[in-house]
This record gives C-alpha cells, sequence and structure tokens, in this order.
C-alpha cells in the first residue's frame, strides 16, 4: 500500500511539473522521460512481434501464396485510382515514422496512399545464390534468416531497419561496397506495379530499360512489389584489423589502398576530427582467436564509435573478431553517432545500453564514416 501511495505521490508530482513546465517544454528538454516511458518498451514490443511473425511466416512457408494475393491487392488499389480519376498522385502509404529518414513526408496527406503491406522473405534459392524478398524485408531480419543458414548479401547495410525497397529506390552502401558496388548491383530482377496496374518482371535481359532506371528513382517508376538479390556464402566471424591514421593526405592514401586491396571484403573508415581517423579492414573466417573476441552488439558494449575512438586514443593498431551479424548492424545501436545528440540522461543511457553508465558521450562535432564504392 505505501509504496502505491508514494507512486501515486510521484505521478502527481510529475504531471503538475508538466502543467507548470508545459508539455512541449518537457518533450523537448527532457526527452529521455518520453523516450524511456514510452518509445523504448514500445519499440521492444514492435521489434519483439515483428520478428516472432517474420520466423513464423517463414517457417509456414506461408510468404509465397500470400505474395500473389497482396500484389493482386496493390494492383486493385492502382486500378481504383484510377477508376477515381487520377486525381492526385500516388504514393507508398508507409508512415514517416517508420522510415529511417527523419523527413517528414507532408505529400503523404495529400497523394493517394497505396498500401503495401509486404515484409516477407519469399524464397533463398542457394543453386542460383538469389534470394527473392519484398519491398519492406529489413536489413535485420535478412541477415536473422540468410546468416543463420550459412549465406548473406554481398552489400549488407548497416542499420536493421533499412528495408529492400528503400535500398532499391533510394540507396544503399556497406564496407563491401569496394567489392561489390551499390545495393542495387547485387539485385537480379525486380517485379513493379506500374501506375495502368500491370505486374512487370525486369531483368538485365528482360525490360532492360526499366530494369537500370529503377535504382534511384524513389517510386517514380512503379511501386516495387519484389526484388531478386545475390547471396554469397557467409562464415560465422569477421576478423577485423583497426589502424589509426593521422593526417589528411595519409587517410585518403590509406583508405584508398585498403579499398584498392579485394582480399578486404571489408574496408570502412571512422574519421574523429580533420586529421585523424581509424581505419578498419575486415575479412570473414570460420574461427576465432578465443582471447580476441568481442561480441560488440551485446546490449552493455560501448558503442561501436566510442569503441573504435579508443584505437585512436590508444594509438595503437588491434585485431578483434566480431560474430558477423555484429559486425553487419554494428552501427545500429548507436544509430552511427545520432543518439549521443537525442540526451545525456544516465538512466536513459543504461537502458538503451551505449556501455556507459556515467553519461560520458562524445561531443564531437566531426564524425565521418566512409566506406568506397569506385
Ligand atoms: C540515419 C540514417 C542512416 C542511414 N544509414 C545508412 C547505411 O548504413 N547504409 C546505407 O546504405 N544507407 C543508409 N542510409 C540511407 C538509406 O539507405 C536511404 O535513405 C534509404 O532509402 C532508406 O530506406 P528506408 O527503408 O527507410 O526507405 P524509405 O525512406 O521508406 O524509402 C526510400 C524511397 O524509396 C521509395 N520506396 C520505398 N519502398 C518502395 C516501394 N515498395 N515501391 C516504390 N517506392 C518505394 C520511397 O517512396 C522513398 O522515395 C541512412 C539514412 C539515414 C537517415
Amino acid at each position: 500500500m505505501v509504496p502505491l501511495l508514494y507512486l501515486g505521490g510521484l505521478v502527481v508530482l510529475f504531471l503538475l511539473w508538466i502543467k507548470v513546465k508545459g508539455l512541449d517544454y518537457v518533450i523537448v528538454h527532457q526527452r529521455w522521460i518520453f523516450v524511456c516511458l514510452f518509445l523504448l518498451p514500445l519499440s521492444v514490443i514492435f521489434d519483439a512481434y515483428y520478428y516472432a511473425r517474420a520466423w513464423l511466416i517463414f517457417k509456414m512457408c506461408s510468404a509465397p501464396k500470400l505474395h500473389d494475393q497482396r500484389v493482386r491487392d496493390i494492383q486493385r488499389q492502382v486500378r481504383d485510382w484510377r477508376k477515381e480519376g487520377t486525381k492526385t498522385y500516388m504514393c507508398t502509404g508507409r508512415p514517416g515514422w517508420l522510415t529511417v529518414s527523419l523527413r517528414v513526408g507532408k505529400y503523404k496527406k495529400t497523394h493517394k496512399n497505396i498500401m503495401i503491406n509486404m515484409m516477407d522473405i519469399l524464397e533463398v534459392d542457394t543453386k542460383r545464390q538469389v534470394v527473392r524478398v519484398e519491398p519492406l524485408a529489413n536489413m535485420g531480419q535478412v541477415t536473422a534468416l540468410l546468416n543463420s543458414i550459412g549465406w548473406t548479401l554481398p552489400v549488407l547495410p548497416e542499420l536493421d531497419d533499412l528495408t529492400v525497397g528503400g535500398l532499391v529506390m533510394g540507396t544503399g552502401i556497406e564496407s563491401s561496397s569496394h567489392i561489390y558496388g551499390l545495393f542495387q548491383h547485387i539485385c537480379v530482377a525486380y517485379e513493379l506495379v506500374l501506375a495502368d496496374g500491370s505486374l512487370v518482371r525486369c531483368t538485365e535481359e528482360e525490360n532492360t530499360d526499366l530494369f537500370h532506371a529503377v535504382p534511384w528513382s524513389c517510386g517514380t517508376l512503379g511501386f516495387l512489389v519484389a526484388a531478386e538479390i545475390k547471396i554469397v556464402p557467409a562464415k560465422p566471424w569477421v576478423k577485423l584489423h583497426y589502424e589509426p591514421v593521422r593526417g589528411l593526405e595519409n587517410i585518403c592514401k590509406r583508405f584508398t589502398e585498403a579499398s584498392a586491396n579485394k582480399q578486404n571484403t571489408f574496408v570502412e573508415g571512422l574519421q574523429y576530427s580533420l586529421d585523424s581517423a581509424v581505419i578498419m579492414t575486415g575479412t570473414m573466417t570460420d574461427h576465432a582467436e578465443p582471447d580476441k573476441i568481442n561480441r560488440i552488439g551485446l546490449h552493455f558494449k560501448p558503442w561501436f564509435f566510442k569503441h573504435v575512438e579508443g584505437y585512436l586514443k590508444k594509438d595503437c593498431v588491434g585485431v578483434e573478431y566480431i560474430p558477423l551479424r555484429h559486425y553487419y548492424h554494428r552501427h545500429t545501436r548507436s544509430i552511427f553517432w545520432e543518439l549521443q545528440v537525442l540526451t545525456h540522461n544516465r538512466f536513459y543511457l543504461c537502458l538503451i545500453g551505449s556501455g556507459k553508465s556515467g553519461g560520458q558521450v562524445n561531443n564531437s562535432k566531426f564524425l565521418l564514416c566512409f566506406s568506397n564504392h569506385s
């Protein structure tokens, strides 16, 4: 009873404080409250639901059957738009808060929203070395499935939430792009619903002009309903080599050399000031030296860019073995270094796992991440 009274008292004080300060003030200046009490629990439930759903659907093999039905539904929406007299433009009905971009797409309010509810992995064909996916399948989902069966995408953009549709229609790059190119370069076929409601498939040989026009078209040519993407065999570990480099010219030189060496499966540079950076090169491997294993994706580990900065501060090179999936999503927890500007609240930083309960985040204004696509 007594704890409940305390809790009630706290809630009343909290509400009074909001009344005095104003809701706007609290949300802007004390955003950790909103994030910790609402956003984080909701995100956990949201992610758990979608991972469980994806797993179940793939195990039951129900995605391919549902796919044709979903395509027909999109065709119906497009034809309805035509029947209504094509009064406004069409756009995907995905709400802005679901995308990785912070942009608020005001056009979604005035355009005809076509609901594309397609978020499944349809088929993994290891003979052709191709995976067929729906446009809202995201990178976290793709690595969870492919890596567990020994395969991966040659170019796997880091953030879990990036979708195949966004990466094809927008753009995608990764630390393996010096070998494989951009995300679109590993795609072998697209299936689209066009503005007349027809369904077309395009590849290097079939509807070639459309195939080459789709990447970066931002949905202006049609609605993507499926993509076939190359896959390559994966190994469980990434052997990552860290090298601090000083001087802008040196940084460019070392990065160019590292990218030119195709033995390096992964090449990435994190730049912490105009003339200091850490260049990382990596290869996939089956075995790891136990004393050099670093599971960087675990909740209590430091954010990746902070961990890398350690090599710069100590001015020493280093080698680590990182589980493949942890490597791919190394920037997810901290959204590169963007999350540090959200709040410095200790409780919040503990919950999201910055690996530092002291809230000592880097205030560096100069941070740059580079991967090479020559
Ligand atoms: C914080 C941040 C971090 C990023 N990190 C990376 C990174 O690590 N690696 C990387 O390569 N890129 C990165 N990007 C860029 C990112 O890849 C692109 O912005 C990408 O387009 C976003 O994908 P999304 O899934 O959020 O798609 P959305 O923003 O939803 O879509 C992007 C575009 O594609 C169109 N589109 C999406 N689906 C369809 C469809 N089915 N049919 C037709 N059109 C469609 C949309 O209309 C929109 O024009 C980052 C961007 C941000 C903001």
